[in-house]
């Protein structure tokens, strides 16, 4: 697919931050290019141009292309050296990982951990893990962190709202812990969010992304953006109603998709046979174990009759399953043939279900988007900028 982003900056493109957004997403641009595709005046380009150099945004790089006999040099975005911290934590285990602002992982290291202990218990560790993993680096400029959790997150705020999977944690816990070890921008983002943005392969595409593991989550983004509703509960579809007697859901009601379809679920009804978590259930799937496949087989189903409505509600080009559940082949292929055969041929044409990255890939991608989406947003550069100009 082919994304028409530079016709639609161009009128756009007469801010500090604007300016740097075009260079940013086109790759590069020469004065020529800009002066053409902007319509600036060459002395307001050239003045712009000298303040983003300034502030160590962009560099001119020796074009390849010689053009009219002699050698044209692009304006590039700076992004050399520039890192992005991510942890990315589940109910049982956390990621820590930083990568490059284009999103390649550089140095990453997983641990178990309980989600529902003391946030100091929780988030020290990983803190202390994410200064060795910046420390090993050389040259590296830190631009900013993200954080995911299993829980619902006010986006404006970066407070964890509602959680039943850490009720004992301060809504700001993630935000002042991390806070106050870096003074960087922070984004803090539910799991499946950042993991459906993670799992985008464009950047106009829409896209629903189920995690199931301990919990079901789910991400929606539409046309680039994530959907996060009225107050942010849009995707919480893990409490979505499936049987009328169904057992006791952590959330106090019966019957909800998580008590048929989560990892949890799954190991209260496995438990019985030695399987005491979503690894054990993993392996035992991939070595057949009958009774493990009969119990993923429904899960699967219950879950693909939900997502049934939810695709046919969002019209979605790719339906991804992430999380150590989502992506075992074969309970992702049920899923898929559940959805496909609960929906219109409208809604099933062109739909591509498929598992997503395994472990927290996809977050991880997810957070550093977010990041450097924060970071060099036009308003935030454009504030840069004049910040400079008064100091
Ligand atoms: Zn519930």
């Amino acid at each position: 697919m082919t994304i028409e982003r530079v016709p639609t900056r161009l009128t756009g493109a007469t801010s500090h931050g604007h300016l740097l957004d075009l260079i940013r997403t086109t790759g590069g641009m020469t004065r020529q290019q800009l002066l053409a595709s902007t319509g600036m005046s060459r002395a307001t380009l050239y003045e712009r141009l000298e303040a983003l150099l300034r502030r160590n945004l962009i560099y001119e790089a020796e074009s390849m292309e010689a053009t009219g006999g002699r050698r044209s040099r692009k304006i590039r975005f700076e992004d050399r050296g520039r890192v992005v911290l991510a942890i990315a934590l589940g109910q049982t285990h956390a990621t820590v990982t930083v990568s490059d602002i284009n999103g390649r992982q550089l140095r990453s290291r997983t641990v178990q951990h309980r989600i529902n202990a003391p946030a100091p218990a929780v988030l020290q560790p990983l803190i202390r893990i994410g200064t060795e993993l910046l420390g090993t680096g050389t040259g590296e400029t830190l631009t900013g962190i993200g954080v995911s959790v299993p829980a619902p997150v006010d986006a404006g705020t970066g407070h964890v709202a509602h959680a039943t999977t850490i009720p004992e944690w301060e809504p700001d816990a993630v935000l002042t812990s991390v806070s106050s070890q870096w003074q960087v921008p922070i984004v803090v983002e539910n799991d499946a969010r950042a993991g459906a943005l993670g799992e985008c392969t464009t950047d106009s595409e829409t896209t629903v992304y189920v995690k199931v593991a301990t919990g079901i989550g789910c991400g929606i983004v539409v046309d680039g953006t994530i959907l996060r509703g009225s107050h942010g509960a849009a995707g919480d579809i893990g409490h979505i109603h499936v049987a009328t007697d169904g057992p006791l859901c952590r959330c106090g009601r019966r019957g909800c998709l998580a008590t048929f379809s989560s990892g949890s679920s799954l190991i209260d009804r496995l438990s019985s046979q030695g399987l005491t978590s979503l690894d054990e259930i993993a392996r035992a799937a991939e070595q057949g174990h009958p009774d493990v496949k009969a119990q993923l087989l429904s899960a699967a189903d219950v879950l693909g009759g939900a997502l049934a409505a939810t695709v046919t509600t969002v019209n979605p080009n790719r339906l991804v399953l992430g999380g150590r559940i989502g992506t075992i082949p074969y309970f992702a292929e049920h899923v898929r043939s559940r959805v496909l055969q609960d929906v219109v041929e409208r809604i099933a044409e062109g739909l591509v279900v498929i598992a997503g990255a395994t472990g927290d890939h996809a977050a991880i991608d997810g957070l550093t988007q977010l990041v450097t989406r924060k970071v060099f947003a036009p308003d935030a550069i454009d504030t840069l900028i004049i910040d400079y100009a008064l100091n």
